[in-house]
């Protein structure tokens, strides 16, 4: 038999249903694999007690026939999710201690639908990164090794979702993406994820980044399992002002692999200068396999393209400093010891408890919202937002979806751009567009670089139309065969 960690949401659920094997059983496994597998460092908190706890509840459900939709599987938790009881921290450590009396709405539906957790993931302080090396917990390791043995970043910020996921420690996880932190580790560490229209999930109990761009999401190891996931995530939320009153599709079943009639995009501002060759073939590969399965491939333009990184690195730190207010030392977490009036107070546990990069974004967006500069900045990149929502809105006038790679590289060795925030911005060309616009994203893995690291397509929807996204996703995957697996895993398994 399979091992238990190696098989599918969807196999699993089989597995669970015919009492193949129990959820204790499956649970038992991962918890295994994640204490074996502690050099990643994908967890901040491991909570096997509450996953054993879970899946006993899940194996009596089974006995009685009334069991969820996710019943039994286990997930790791973005440690940006509330969890009731359980320590929350964003990877900071200002929230060091800090245990929610409350669970996220999208955490709670997971519950919902029997999902067992594992523990809480590690991810970039507050959500901002790109290589999971801003966490106050230390980085996580991506489970991909250069062939010489190197340690690269899993990308972020959900890297210790991706990496869980990727090194079969964990069936699924939660995730958010606020500029890529789904599809850009998913990308990475060779695994799938989605980051749905924007108000699809909700974000109540999620702390906040950039509300505006913020947007929870699955990852899993393949397209129908992340169609599982969000299926289970996603749904109306009146705690959530944002969260849009609309039914979930059945995301599963709109995977039928029929391209007929259907008109993919090809935008021509995202042949950058300088991207490696690989990726190029690696994106027109995908086209032609979109081709061969039906597909009309259509060059299109999304002309404000260039301006999205800029924008998005304005709008992102200047919502990120107003959120990021209301952690002063006294209402949450860390309390600066050494400071003798309030004033003290505040600056003191600010500056010892965030790191260096929430630093700089909360610097940042101070400054371009400030009084002569919020026009210059901070509305302008509002109007460009604006621009280009409305090159999506232009190019799904005559394209269903689009097609673009992930990311501009593969996971690169961890230390690697560090002392350059600009060129670890630059990860997020591809994909801060969608979060910008709200739209749908999804990112496949597709192929392996000339150093065996895995590469991601990207797959961009209509608002509201993860379905087609869905669909396209599923053609990606079943024409790549993408099967290679991650080193860490690879020798455990051997
Ligand atoms: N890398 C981007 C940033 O640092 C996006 C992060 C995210 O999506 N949470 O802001």
């Amino acid at each position: 038999m399979t091992e238990l960690t190696h098989l599918t949401i969807e196999d699993a659920l089989k597995g669970l249903k015919n009492k193949d094997f129990s959820a204790k059983e499956l649970a038992e496994a991962h918890i295994e694999a994640m204490e074996g597998a502690r050099d990643l460092n994908a967890f901040i908190v491991e909570t096997p007690e509450i996953a054993l706890k879970q899946a006993e509840e899940s194996d009596k459900r089974y006995a009685s026939g009334d069991e969820g939709l996710l019943d039994g599987i286990p997930f790791a938790n973005k440690d940006l999710f509330c969890t009731e009881g359980t320590q929350t921290t964003a990877a900071s450590k200002i929230l060091e201690g800090f245990v929610p009396q409350y669970t996220s709405t999208v955490g709670q539906n997971l519950a919902d639908a029997g999902a067992v957790m594992l523990g809480k993931a590690n991810l970039d302080q507050f959500a901002m990164g790109s290589s999971n090396t801003t966490s106050a917990f230390g980085n996580v390791i991506n489970p991909w090794k250069t062939s010489d043995g190197k340690d690269l970043v899993p990308g972020g910020s959900s890297g210790g979702s991706a990496a869980a996921v990727a090194a079969r420690i964990s069936m699924g996880a939660t995730a958010t993406d606020t500029g890529g932190s789904i599809r850009q580790p998913a990308s990475f560490c060779g695994i799938s994820g989605i980051k749905p229209t924007y108000g699809r999930c909700s974000r109540w109990g999620v702390v906040a980044f950039s509300s505006s761009l913020d947007h929870p999401g699955p990852l899993a190891r393949t397209v129908k399992d992340n169609a599982l996931m969000l299926q289970a995530m996603a749904g109306y939320d009146p705690k959530d002002s944002t969260s849009a009153n609309k039914p979930v599709p059945d995301y599963a079943a709109a995977m039928t692999g029929d391209m007929k009639g259907m008109k993919i995009g090809i935008p021509k501002e995202y042949r950058l200068d300088g991207m490696p060759e690989e990726i190029q073939k690696l994106w027109d590969q995908g086209a032609e396999w979109l081709k061969e399965a039906g597909a009309e491939i259509v060059d299109i333009s999304l002309p404000h393209t260039k301006y999205a990184l800029p924008a998005y690195y304005i709008i992102a730190p200047a919502e990120a400093s107003s959120n990021l207010a209301r952690y002063d030392g006294v209402k949450y977490g860390h309390r600066s010891k050494d400071a003798e009036t309030l004033a003290e107070m505040y600056a003191k546990t600010r500056a010892e408890g965030f790191g260096d990069e929430v630093q700089r974004r909360i610097m940042i967006g101070a400054y371009v919202l400030s009084a002569g500069y919020y026009d210059a900045y901070y509305i302008k990149a509002q109007k460009i937002r604006r621009l280009i929502l409305n090159d999506f809105e232009k190019a799904y006038e005559t394209v269903d979806a689009i097609l673009t790679p992930t990311a501009p590289s593969a996971a690169f060795p961890i230390g690697e751009n560090e002392d350059d925030p600009i060129k670890m911005y630059l990860n997020d060309v591809f994909t801060v567009t969608a979060n910008l616009a709200g739209v749908p994203g999804m990112s496949v893995p597709a192929g392996l670089d000339a150093n065996g690291l895995p590469l991601g397509l990207q797959i961009l929807g209509k608002a509201w139309d993860e379905e087609t996204v869905f669909k396209v996703g599923g053609v990606i995957e079943e024409a790549a065969q993408f099967n290679a697996m991650p080193q860490k895993v690879m020798s455990k398994a051997a």
